[in-house]
């Protein structure tokens, strides 16, 4: 036992050993996953080589599809249609797992240290250290509040399947607390007064979501109380889903505002208290208080404890978030790979060091790379906002002219200002997670033949070629069954046809069959009978 009582045991049990056909015992390596979300749980259901021993720690036992959480909160998808429980994949993949929170990890020793919560221990929790010879780091990312004072305490989050259901309950008790008897109608104006912090695709979705419920399903339920409700959104910068094209932004705009959600942008807040919210007006610098019902906070993610402490013993102290390679191995640290939400990847200069002329060819060679690194380039370079770029392509193509190396490293430092990071998405986790089982799949070939097909031109000391990701499209829901896409190509569509198409692609991406039919019959449920309303 360690000080503070606490139960401390040790699994530091060497790596599995198995014998070969020939009587020869080789030792397996011991690959450590941590989190079983987007790019954990990808991770380990595409990876697929005997000769590791892989062993998953993560304090939920189950992936969650978290594109759904939104409909969780107002009772149009059940929570426990859109988790999949990970025993299923360990029993199959001959995986083990561990229900606990990895707090530290200790990367000179190749330990982490973990705390599960345990009712059968005195102090309700076990503490234990893990040996790993390979760490996967899928922990995702914590709910960002800037340090804003009183959000911790008093604003919901949207992350965890447990944050929706808090959410739900949250709504419809504000809903039963408003239609007590003996209240003034100021006080039924302030616990119905819902307030949404952040216009993001969550933050935008949720206030849809939850106008859809008090339109279609309130109205009937509270019919005394419903002229009391009021949505308002709140967001710092000029618009909302400012990440997405023009025309979405605009359309989603003109719809919230349609709904008659109270959208204020340029409106940041500096306070929460149990009843009031401050928001600063930016331009005027005016802060005004106004009394809420229920708070849900949506502004963006950061990094967590153990991967600040981390990222500070690996001399990734001054950086926001922990960086990898395009390899997603963990820079300034051995056999560390880090996917999803966790990280980002530190791009390579794409002209470093080299000096001279490009021809056409190799010109377009490059800009092809730049595309596949940066999916959002392709379509600056057709806004022309790049232009200096486009400007060099259009006259690539003309002729035969060699480009300097000099006007072409100036036109893509405007890319390197303009888009450094991939975005934090599910999109993203789960092509990282099933890039790097593929590697691990590979291994053993790649070291045998190290000059097989899989080696990456001109990098000689890798193996394999760098992470690619293949954007897909973004998704908006903008509630009322509308919903807008933008896809590959510059192309947006918003309307009900998106609607359907967000449901099937989304249907199709669910994990499981099983998942998939709950989600599907909840919807239709949901057409039929309208949303369940007990908190
Ligand atoms: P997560 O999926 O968050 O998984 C982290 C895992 O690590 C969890 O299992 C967690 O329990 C575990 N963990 C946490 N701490 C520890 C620890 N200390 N030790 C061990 N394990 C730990 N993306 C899209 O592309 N499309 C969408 O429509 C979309 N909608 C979203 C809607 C909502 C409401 C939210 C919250 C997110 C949405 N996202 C969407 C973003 C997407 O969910 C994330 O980008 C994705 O989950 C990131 O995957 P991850 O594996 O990095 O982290
Ligand atoms: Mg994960
Ligand atoms: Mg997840
Ligand atoms: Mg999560
Ligand atoms: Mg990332």
């Amino acid at each position: 036992c360690s000080g503070g009582g606490l139960l401390v045991y040790s699994d530091s049990s060497p790596s599995k050993r198995t014998l070969t056909a020939d009587g020869q015992e080789i030792k397996k390596k011991k690959v450590v996953v941590l989190g079983s979300g987007w790019s954990g749980y990808s991770f380990l259901s595409h990876f697929n080589n005997p000769n590791y021993d892989v062993q998953v720690v993560s304090p939920r036992n189950f992936f969650l599809f978290t594109p759904l959480l939104p409909s969780v909160t107002n009772g149009t998808v059940e929570a426990r249609s859109i988790v999949e429980p990970i025993r299923g994949l360990m029993r199959k993949k001959g995986f083990e797992y561990t229900e606990a929170e990895c707090v530290k990890i200790d990367p000179s020793n190749k330990k982490i240290h973990c705390k599960s919560k345990d009712s059968t221990s005195l102090k309700g929790t076990t503490e234990f250290d893990m040996d790993y010879d390979i760490l996967v780091v899928a922990v995702g990312a914590k709910p960002n509040t800037f340090n804003t004072p009183g959000v911790e305490e008093h604003a919901h989050f949207l992350k965890e399947a447990d944050d929706a259901l808090k959410i739900r309950r949250s709504v419809i008790n504000c809903f039963e607390r408003a239609s007590l008897p003996d209240l003034t109608e100021e006080e039924r104006k302030k616990i119905l007064h819902f307030v949404v912090v952040g216009g993001g695709p969550t933050g935008v979705e949720f206030s849809a979501e939850l106008h859809d419920f008090l339109v279609e399903d309130v109205a009937k339920i509270y019919p005394k109380v419903q002229e009391f409700t009021r949505i308002t959104l709140l967001e710092a910068g000029d618009h909302i889903l400012n990440m997405f094209d023009k025309r979405i932004t605009a359309f989603a705009e003109e719809k919230v505002q349609r709904d008659g959600i109270d959208l204020k942008t340029k409106s940041m807040v500096v306070g929460v208290t149990a009843d009031e919210i401050s928001t600063k007006e930016r331009g005027s610098g005016e802060v005004v208080s106004e009394p809420y019902g229920m708070v849900v906070w949506s502004t963006g993610i950061g990094s967590r404890p153990v991967i600040k402490d981390f990222m500070h013993q690996i001399g990734q102290g001054q950086r926001r978030v922990l960086a990898t390679d395009e390899w997603l191995r963990v820079e300034g640290c051995d056999s560390v790979y880090a996917l999803g939400d966790t990280a980002t990847i530190n791009q390579r200069r794409v002209m470093k060091g080299e000096t001279g002329t490009l021809n056409k060819k190799e010109f377009k060679g490059v800009v092809k790379d730049i595309c596949q690194r940066y999916p959002q380039v392709e379509l600056y370079l057709k806004k022309k906002k790049l232009r200096n770029i486009a400007n060099l392509l259009k006259s690539a193509n003309g002729d035969n002219t060699e480009l300097s190396i000099e006007t072409f490293k100036q036109a893509l430092s405007e890319v390197d200002t303009q888009m450094k990071n991939l975005p934090a998405t599910a999109q993203v986790a789960s092509q990282q997670g099933k890039y790097l089982a593929k590697c691990f799949n590979k291994m053993e070939k790649c070291e045998k033949k190290p000059e097989g097909p899989l080696r990456f031109r001109g990098e000689g000391r890798h193996r394999f070629q760098p992470f690619r990701y293949r954007h897909f499209g973004s998704f908006a829901p903008l509630g009322g069954e509308q919903t807008a896409a933008e896809l590959p190509g510059d192309w947006v569509s918003i309307g009900h046809s998106s609607q359907w198409l967000w449901y099937s692609v989304y249907a199709s991406k669910l994990v499981s069959w099983r998942t998939r039919s709950l989600v599907v019959s909840d919807w239709v449920r949901r057409f039929i009978f309208g949303r369940d309303s007990s908190s």
